[in-house]
């Protein structure tokens, strides 16, 4: 996949929503044949690659070679082909031409970051993904010319032992100038300087783009993050630097806590002192009851927000509703580190009915299925152990309405047949390609012995019991999970921070409501006979989470990846640890 490079005049012509909207119209309409060629130009590009010459296929691009010699894989079975390339070998191991950036995925499931290959097929990719969703978003939300509020931030680049650049994914696609320009012709410019997205210090660039935001107040059309995280994350942060962020625009000064002189500088081309501004935002603000509607109140022209909102995500919702009164929330794309999937061509669905379609050019996916709608029966779920010992998986174009399917990538960056992790569910389809609903992480499973309760249950299990903190004003602000089998028999432990105290009588009846929720047939049934013990509540000290965000930032991580690790695993002892000492309070369930 080559790179396009375009003047301003192609660009137009590259962005024009209109001609998006027909090519994707007519190549989701031919989604078998277009899946078949994307197949073999990937093993073409790729045949002299040593992975695939090692696995026999000799430049062979047909469907059956493919599929009786490539393997499935997961991440761990390709490391040590990547970590050669990172060390700096640049033969042609995973791809043709030699990979020269290594992503780092935010690694908040599996405890640690992980490497994986990038390159100008995905940059190329982000773009294609980007300008289909927003032909899309922009016909029925038109923003006209104007700037976007963007959450976005860099990690810390490093290079490797080899000397190959690494960083994010998302920090490799900002740095690129193609992104840059993409952007500037969709009109969705950020209103941060470059000096503040990849400045050294989240918590400097997070407070400069609110002080940018408020500058250019009236010219924001949307307010965006990768994930929606880092819009909750922001005005929550807001609500405690308001005061300072307008006394800095009154006095034309930027707050002495922002140090990095590059930020500086660049934040004193755009302050000027402004009274009026600080006055109107002041009385804006004043008249607001607990904050809701601040976004459309500081942004008037506002017309939607705009990020990930499904999966891990979606418990930030009724948050990002309140601080959004009216306007339309808008789920941002489906994609990885290791490269995208689908787009969000319906933005008129409310996040939590989002779905994806997938883009048939941009790799070859394949479908597990792991489970169906046969298998539920209302509350009274039936054991949803993965159906499938011998994994077959399927193409894009035989998958069934209702099915959920672990989902398989093969695609230009050097991944072949590559296990993501990822559930998914056929929701419709778009022309003859799935739209697809983000389900949870596959590894994402309470499980002690019979029970299985994955991400989407454990979230649906903190709301419900969360309703009782509601009497007093409060909310549950995060929450993770584990399983503890370190005594007889082994119990869940649930991790909560909350915006402030509950009295005991509240927690306990939290504690009982969430044993309660796990309705997962093999769960309830062990904890009637006692082979799950009682669960437990952990209330932790307000901010522990931050000290989680920092921990991941430490090893290299970005705010604009970060997703919480909602179950902690053995092998994400850090993690326990900053949980386990900022407990201040514990409760087991009497509810069984
Ligand atoms: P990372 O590579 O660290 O950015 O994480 C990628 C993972 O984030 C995916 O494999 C999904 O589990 C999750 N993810 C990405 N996009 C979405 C989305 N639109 N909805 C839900 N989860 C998503």
């Amino acid at each position: 996949m080559k790179m396009m490079l375009l003047d301003s005049d192609g660009m137009e012509d590259y962005l024009d929503p209109e001609k998006v909207i027909d090519e994707f119209e007519s190549m989701t309409k031919d989604s078998k044949r277009v899946q078949e060629e994307t197949l073999k130009r990937i093993l073409q590009e790729n045949s002299q690659a040593e992975y695939l010459q090692n696995l026999g296929l000799n430049g062979r691009t047909d469907l059956e070679s493919f599929k009786a010699r490539v393997p499935l894989v997961t991440h761990k079975d390709l490391e040590p082909f990547i970590h050669r390339i990172a060390d700096g070998d640049t033969s042609p191991i995973l791809t043709g031409q030699p990979i020269t950036t290594i992503s780092l995925s935010s690694g908040t499931t599996q405890g640690k970051p992980k490497f994986v290959p990038f390159n100008d097929a995905l940059v190329e990719s982000t773009m294609q993904i980007y300008r289909t969703s927003f032909a899309y978003r922009n016909r029925e939300y038109p923003i006209g010319s104007g700037k976007a509020l963007q959450f976005v931030y860099s990690s810390k680049q490093f290079k490797t032992k080899g000397g190959l650049a690494a960083g994010t994914a998302t920090t490799n696609v900002f740095r690129s100038s193609q992104y840059k320009r993409t952007m500037k012709a969709m009109r969705s410019q950020c209103c941060s300087p470059d000096e503040v997205i990849f400045g050294p210090d989240f918590h400097q660039s997070l407070y400069c783009h609110l002080l940018c935001g408020l500058i250019f107040h009236e010219e924001v059309k949307f307010v965006s993050s990768t994930f929606a995280h880092s819009i909750i994350h922001a005005f929550r942060t807001f609500e405690q630097v308001w005061e300072e962020l307008l006394t800095d625009i009154k006095e034309g000064v930027l707050t002495s806590r922002v140090t990095v002189p590059s930020i500086r500088t660049a934040m004193a081309k755009l302050l000027k002192p402004n009274h009026e501004l600080a006055d109107l935002i002041f009385r804006k603000c004043s008249g607001l009851r607990n904050w809701y509607g601040l976004i459309p109140v500081l942004f008037p022209n506002c017309k939607y927000i705009y990020g990930v909102m499904t999966g891990s995500m979606e418990p930030y919702l009724k948050k990002l509703r309140h601080y959004a009164a009216d306007l339309p929330l808008i789920s941002g794309d489906y994609g990885s580190s290791e490269g995208w999937i689908g787009a969000n061509v319906n933005p008129k669905l409310p996040p939590e009915l989002a779905t994806y379609a997938v883009l048939p050019n941009i790799g070859y996916f394949e479908f597990i299925p792991v489970r169906g709608t046969e298998f539920f029966s209302g509350s009274d779920k039936i054991e949803s152990t993965l159906l499938c010992v011998e994994p077959t998986p399927i193409g894009l174009t035989e998958v069934q309405l209702g099915i959920e399917y672990e989902i398989i990538v093969t695609n230009f960056a050097g991944l072949y047949r590559y296990r993501l992790g990822d559930v998914v569910k056929v929701v419709g389809f778009h022309n003859s390609t799935p739209e697809l609903q983000f389900i949870c992480r596959r590894n994402l499973l309470l499980t002690i012995n019979i029970d299985k309760n994955t991400e989407k249950d454990l979230q649906l299990a903190v709301e419900a019991a969360a309703k009782p903190l509601a009497r007093e004003r409060l909310e549950v602000v995060e929450f993770t999970s584990q399983v503890d089998l370190s005594s007889e028999p082994g119990h869940y432990v649930i991790f909560w921070e909350m915006n402030g105290e509950a009295g005991e009588e509240v927690i306990r009846e939290c504690c009982n409501c969430l044993d309660r929720s796990f309705i997962d047939a093999g769960y309830v049934s062990s904890r009637k006979v006692g082979g799950i013990g009682a669960l437990e509540l952990r209330v932790v000290k307000r901010g522990t989470f931050q000290k989680i965000l920092d921990h991941y930032l430490g090893l290299g991580g970005a705010v604009s990846q970060f997703k919480t690790p909602r179950c902690i695993g053995p092998a994400n002892g850090v993690v326990l640890q900053i949980l386990s000492s900022n407990v201040v309070g514990s409760y087991f369930s009497t509810a069984f």
